[in-house]
């Protein structure tokens, strides 16, 4: 093959030379046409998605896509991972029970519910959330009761008073029964705004029978994970100073639910090991 081109008559052998030249030259004008488009696509491209930033920045950054939705957390999210812990004295950490009365100070910035009833606004997403998805488990819960101001907590215990009265105990008996189910007006947690009771809807009894049904249980297991605690356990009552309640959650936000669970102590019973740890190693 290589001899007979070498030595091929004259005039084929300018013809193919001026073909070839010419299909030379259109695949110069071709290549020199597809290489200006390339430069100017990746100068210019960019600019023309509209990005702020400059050509020559780092692309891995600055390239102008949509991000992929972030996967969701998996509902076992093992151990907490926030850099800074819950300040000591952060708002979701604020006892209100017998023994500690809300601060006099204290104010709430409150949003309403579709039922009418308000909540700390700060705790309402996850309250909305954890909501929704026992809902979306083909469950019926029902927010019965939720921020209250001490007149309202006032009018509810001495209702509590007056029907204990009217059985014949005297009124001092009656104000200490009383308080054993209804808490003393300015040490009602639901007075901070952060606590919800929350029922089924086929079973409104504010009563043990509660925590069987399955919104209940389904609460019971996922609460944590919206932020929220059974804030009074059936076997913590001497320590709360509140009976078994399978009907109230309080929101003390996703960190300090995960720890409370985890540890398996009330409410007070957490604070107080958070208080004696820290203590103990004031740089943790
Ligand atoms: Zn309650």
């Amino acid at each position: 093959m290589y001899r007979r081109k070498k030595f091929a008559p004259a005039r084929r052998c300018a013809g193919r030379r001026r073909r070839g030249n010419r299909v030379l030259e259109d695949l110069l004008s071709i290549t020199i046409l597809l290489c200006s488009a390339a430069l100017l696509i990746t100068v210019l491209a960019p600019w023309e998605e509209g990005s702020a930033y400059s050509a020559g920045q780092d692309t891995d950054v600055c390239w102008p896509e949509p991000l992929p939705a972030e996967p969701p957390l998996p509902a076992d999210r093992g151990e907490p991972f926030p850099a800074e812990p819950v300040p000591v004295d952060s708002w979701q950490l604020l006892l209100v029970n017998r023994w500690h009365s809300l601060p006099e100070d204290y104010s709430v910035q409150l949003v309403e519910l579709r039922n009418g009833f308000q909540v700390d606004e700060r705790c309402y997403p996850d309250l909305q959330e954890m909501m929704d998805d026992c809902r979306a488990a083909g469950l019926s819960p029902l927010i019965c009761s939720s921020y209250r101001t001490q007149e309202k907590q006032e009018q509810l215990f001495q209702n509590k008073v007056d029907r204990l009265t009217a059985q014949g105990l005297s009124p001092e008996e009656a104000r200490t029964e009383a308080a054993k189910s209804v808490a003393v007006p300015g040490t009602s947690e639901h007075q901070l705004g952060l606590a919800v009771d929350i029922v089924a809807a086929d079973n409104q009894n504010l009563d043990q029978s509660q925590e069987t049904t399955a919104v209940q249980r389904w609460l019971m297991e996922h609460c944590w994970e919206y932020g929220f605690i059974l804030r009074y356990p059936n076997d913590k009552s001497e320590i709360t100073g509140i009976g078994y309640e399978p009907w109230h959650y309080r929101y003390v936000g996703a960190e300090v639910a995960l720890d409370v669970r985890e540890s398996g102590l009330c409410f007070e019973e957490y604070l107080l090991l958070r208080e004696e740890t820290l203590a103990a190693n004031p740089e943790a």
